[in-house]
């Protein structure tokens, strides 16, 4: 099978590499297998893509560490910047063709997809900017010391990234590593492979020398588990699931003990209280549940409204979600598009099903949308219990429960009753309201009177079982450098 596909989509038609991208290089995979990608708008196979499994991370790994040790290291920090900021302007000038590619693969609206680029080009370009700003201190212990710390990258970096937005996370991964001087090899989502191995061939145009970037396109139980288990990978930062995020740190303890940075589930609580503006409530609760068809680790998937509001709220936020448009990700129109895959949306509908059959009354949606792809209803459910699983477990898809609430300290603590932690949100007009309820909520985003909106210069990441450490902002920096203490003894004579 060849390393490059022609693919007609309904805007345009581009080049697809198809190869494994390693030492600046698409290559097949040594087990000579390939994968089928699919589109999920009509389930049908967009193209085959090489295969990495065990043996490939292992030649990923050398180009990585032999370039870690040549080229890369000669690179200096302003280099390293202007590589950045060429790729950034290379993934902007590309912007109609990488959006199509992740409308093609992922299923979101073109429209989305194309915030997803611009956001993409504004984190590698935000990190251009740090590679040259990364220093240690100088410490004064004593008048006979020197004692000063340097900030040395890590090392070869294994970056395992999922599904929900391909390119975004390949940006948020790669962006703070190679600020900072590491190398890195990416094991994309077997689901969405297409959009990395594009920017892969941008990588070699901006001019990064070989090796620095590996992406290998596989699974998880092959690829991935390799990488966590690697012996000379030496450090590993996941986005996915939270028990994926268990084995990999299992994985990384029982090998070389890598550094692990891990962003994992939510199911975020959404508070709105009585006084807050219910109109633009409603917009935000919307986006924050609906926005990437509720594929999103912090979607405001708990929305817990007071009751003094509950009735008036449920009535106009069933209207709006009945407004969002479901369909076609080509359409430019477009809000909500098809689920990732098959295994989702089956996932998806059981969690639907369970919770009608546990009692919780259906606002809007529950049931699939049109009868081809692997589209689904905006769904609402309302008149939930704490106990029931749609309120407890992370659903992944376009799916909320509201719950009433009957104070804000209720609300608190229902926002608080979960065990991960990654993101919430509070509605109101009260500023000290506001900062009351975002200082007791136990999570790593606290959104007021907003909600998704993510930015690279704002750190993100989890508190308890959603994650460990922050990606974005200067703090991801921290992910990606070991700090060298040098204390110099200084001769008297
Ligand atoms: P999801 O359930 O949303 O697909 P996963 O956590 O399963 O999320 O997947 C996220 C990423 O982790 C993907 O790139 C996937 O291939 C990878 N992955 C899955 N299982 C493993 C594993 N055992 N070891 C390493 N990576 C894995």
């Amino acid at each position: 099978m060849s390393l490059f596909q022609t693919v007609e989509t309904p805007a345009l038609t581009y080049e697809q590499p198809l190869g494994l991208f390693i030492n600046n290089e698409f290559v097949k995979g040594v087990e000579g297998k390939t994968f089928e990608t699919i589109n999920p708008h009509n389930e049908k196979p967009i193209v085959a893509v090489h295969e990495g499994a065990e043996e490939d991370v292992n030649i990923a790994v050398k180009a990585a560490r032999a370039a870690l040790n040549g080229d890369w290291k000669r690179v200096t920090p302003s280099e390293r910047g202007r590589l950045l900021t060429r790729l950034a302007d290379f993934l902007e000038r590309d912007i109609e063709t990488l959006a199509v590619i992740e409308a093609l693969d992922n299923g979101k609206g073109v429209t989305m997809a194309k915030g997803d680029v611009a956001a993409s080009a504004g984190c590698i370009r935000y990190y251009g900017g740090w590679a040259d700003k990364i220093y240690g201190q100088t410490i004064d212990t004593d008048i006979n010391s020197l004692t000063y710390t340097r900030h040395e990258p890590v090392g070869v970096c294994g970056q395992i990234i999922p599904w929900n937005f391909p390119l975004l996370m390949f940006a948020w991964k790669i962006g703070p590593a190679l600020a900072t001087g590491n190398t890195i090899v990416m094991k994309t989502a077997e689901q969405t492979p297409l959009s990395a191995l594009y920017v892969a061939k941008l990588i070699k145009e901006a001019g990064f020398p070989p090796g620095v970037v590996n992406v290998i396109s596989g699974f998880g139980r092959t690829a991935g588990a390799a990488i966590a288990a690697h012996m000379d990978i030496d450090k590993v930062a996941f986005t996915g699931s939270t028990l994926v995020g268990r084995q990999i740190m299992k994985s990384a303890a029982d090998s070389n003990l890598k550094k692990v940075t891990l962003e994992l589930g939510g199911k975020s609580p959404n508070i709105i209280l009585p006084d807050a503006n219910l109109e633009e409530a409603i917009q935000w609760v919307n986006l924050g549940i609906f926005f990437n068809h509720g594929q999103c680790c912090c979607a405001g998937s708990r929305i817990l409204v007071h009751e003094a509001i509950y009735d008036k709220f449920l009535e106009l936020f069933k209207k709006r979600a009945e407004q969002n448009k479901v369909g076609d990700p080509f359409n430019t129109e477009t809000f909500q598009g098809p689920q990732v895959s098959q295994i989702q949306y089956d996932r998806i509908m059981s969690y639907i099903k369970d919770g009608k059959s546990a009692g919780a009354r259906v606002v809007t949606g529950g049931d699939r949308h049109g009868s081809e792809g692997y589209y689904i209803q905006p769904t609402i459910f309302a008149d939930v219990t704490d106990n029931m699983t749609i309120v407890k477990e992370e659903i992944f898809g376009p799916v909320c429960t509201v719950q009433k609430v009957h104070s804000e300290e209720e609300a608190i603590q229902v926002a608080n009753d979960t065990n991960y932690g990654l993101a919430a949100a509070v509605h109101t007009t009260n500023i000290n309201t506001a900062i009351r309820v975002s200082n007791a909520i136990k999570a790593g985003t606290v959104w007021v009177n907003n909600y998704n909106t993510l930015h690279y210069q704002m750190p993100f990441g989890g508190f308890k079982e959603s994650g460990i450490g922050r990606e974005l902002g200067s703090y991801a920096l921290e992910n990606y450098t070991e700090v060298k203490t040098v204390r110099v003894h200084l001769s008297q004579s």
